[in-house]
């Protein structure tokens, strides 16, 4: 398939690039990697009449850290991500979860600004961004605002992103020295989408954790922050009865749709096991 025409734009500032967006409004959408939309418009899923290049706009590009905050430009592809030495050692879960996205390939094109803006439940980085209390910065024509990644998806394919506004960068509060993290994907093979996941990031003090907080992928409309099981487990020792709770809390927010990776049941059943080991793995991770 091939898709309807469009007309495309290469601004090289975010300015112009707003500026687009705005003349052009429901008609145009920004384009980044392109290994989502252009696959959409293909198959006639969508047809922006103008497609706004974000590519030539060097402001968005690069990772670097701003006080305790790590920054991230939209356009930072999933490759960048993983050959990053500073989120090797501050925030190393993106590089696991970065390297269970698709294959080579699309991790050399595709960008984490478009893996979080577009709404899809299926992408990893949303419910990353979420356990990790991240914030995207979105500029539009009226100046730049921040929406917090737990307060940003609607339903799948809704945002709180107006069409003139672009994600110029993710912020991530730069987390506690020590602490454990993982990153869990269950998928049908290499490539593929998320049939449950789930990201953990804990602390500890001894055999206690002090901090725990749970993302949850593919197991509903939106990523799902599992708050009620985080604070099931912080204060606990990992006891297996504990453990069992904060699964059965994070299950019960889960609503997946029954497709081609499972039935409903087995896919909620499914992040609950993801959950199960990404805790293990973090737990083990953290410094007592
Ligand atoms: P685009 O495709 O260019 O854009 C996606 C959407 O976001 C569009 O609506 C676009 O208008 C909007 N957008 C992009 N950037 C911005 C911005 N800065 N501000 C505002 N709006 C913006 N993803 C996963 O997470 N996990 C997977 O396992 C996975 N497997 C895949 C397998 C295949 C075969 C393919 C083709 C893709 C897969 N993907 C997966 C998706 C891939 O990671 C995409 O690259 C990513 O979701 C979108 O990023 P992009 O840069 O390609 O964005």
């Amino acid at each position: 398939m091939i898709p309807g025409q469009f007309t495309y734009h290469r601004p090289s500032s975010l300015a112009e690039a707003v500026a687009l967006l705005a003349s052009h409004g429901d008609e145009a959408r920004p384009l980044a990697g392109g290994h989502s939309l252009i696959p959409m418009m293909k198959l006639r899923m969508a047809a922006p009449e103008h497609l706004v290049d974000l590519a030539g706009i060097a402001d968005l590009k690069g990772i670097c850290e701003d006080g305790g905050t790590i920054v991230i430009g939209a356009t930072t592809t999933q490759h960048e991500v993983i050959a990053s030495a500073l989120l090797a050692s501050k925030l190393p879960i993106l590089r696991e979860t970065a390297l269970l996205i698709a294959d080579p390939q699309i991790r050399y094109v595709g960008t984490i600004g478009g893996n979080v803006a577009n709404g899809d439940p299926g992408n990893d980085m949303p419910a990353l961004m979420q356990c990790l209390d991240a914030s995207y910065v979105l500029v539009g024509p009226s100046g730049e605002r921040h929406v917090a990644a737990r307060e940003f998806y609607e339903a799948a394919y809704f945002t709180a992103l107006s069409p003139d506004e672009i994600v110029a960068a993710i912020r991530i509060p730069v987390p506690a020295t020590g602490h454990g993290y993982a990153y869990e994907k269950l998928k049908r093979k290499v490539g593929d989408y998320a049939t449950a996941a789930a990201a953990v990031m804990l602390t500890r003090s001894g055999h206690q954790i002090t901090s725990c907080s749970i993302g949850l992928t593919n197991v509903a409309d939106t990523p799902l922050f599992a708050e009620e099981a985080g604070r099931i487990l912080t204060g606990s020792s990992m006891e297996a009865d504990v453990v069992t709770r904060a699964v059965a809390a994070a299950e019960a927010i889960t609503n997946p749709a029954s497709d081609g990776r499972g039935p409903a049941e087995y896919r909620t059943r499914m992040a609950g096991v993801m959950l199960r080991r990404a805790l293990a793995r973090a737990y083990d991770r953290a410094a007592a």
